[in-house]
């Protein structure tokens, strides 16, 4: 099978099983699904879900944590990994936010990539589920995926974005982004390969016969 067909065998079954994809970290704006994504850096959703969901009812717009402080917002979600480094992100972006964008989430790669935390991962999935620009936020999972699956050899996410920009259309790339997190997930985790009884690759690879060995992003 040449990577057209595969592609279009991993839409088809991805589909099937995702057909709607619900966006797993909870907010009440674009500015806190911005924080979410940036909470969420090493840490699950859920862990993410379960502090935000103390913290939003209140504290919900970048005023509310300039106002806050850095230690206070430590204090808020010192349950969630490198708590110290997040904080004092979400301090310094709310407060650019507020200086330099009247408070609200600017809507281009460029504005959203120039503050503080913020890299070109979270300026995708902000861009994409907060503000339905097709994007393809690549994280590691979804690095390990695209090789395990073919769709790419690249040693690094740059790569591996370019990659399946290339294969899938530009249409479906944010439905994607999420069908094949929701997968790695549920399939193919990181230290996990059946190789030979996943949907995916006993459709696309019926012959293999080993689990496959991925490089890390
Ligand atoms: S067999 Fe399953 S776990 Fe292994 S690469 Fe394929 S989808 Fe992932």
């Amino acid at each position: 099978m040449n990577e057209k067909d595969r592609a279009k065998t991993i839409i088809k079954i991805l589909n099937k099983i995702y057909p709607t994809t619900p966006i797993p970290l909870k907010h009440k704006n674009i500015f806190t699904l911005l924080v979410s994504v940036l909470l969420s850096a090493q840490c699950t959703d859920v862990n993410v879900n379960n502090v935000t969901k103390f913290i939003y009812p209140k504290h919900n717009k970048p005023e509310h944590f300039v106002k806050l402080g850095r230690k206070k917002i430590e204090k808020l979600i010192k349950k969630i990994g490198i708590f110290r480094i997040k904080a004092k992100s979400i301090y310094l972006m709310s407060k650019q936010l507020v200086e330099k964008h009247n408070g609200k989430v600017p809507k281009t790669f460029e504005e959203l990539e120039k503050l503080p935390g913020v890299g070109h991962k979270t300026a995708s999935v902000v861009m994409s589920q907060g503000f339905g620009y097709p994007a393809f936020a690549i994280d590691t999972h979804i690095h390990r995926l695209a090789q395990r699956w073919g769709l790419s050899n690249g040693k690094d996410v740059v790569q591996t974005e370019k990659d399946l920009k290339k294969i899938f259309p530009k249409k479906m790339w944010s439905k994607l982004h999420l069908q094949i997190i929701f997968y790695g997930r549920e399939y193919c985790k990181a230290r996990e390969c059946y190789g030979l009884t996943c949907k995916i690759c006993s459709s696309c690879y019926p012959s293999r016969k080993k689990p496959i060995i991925t490089k890390k992003a």
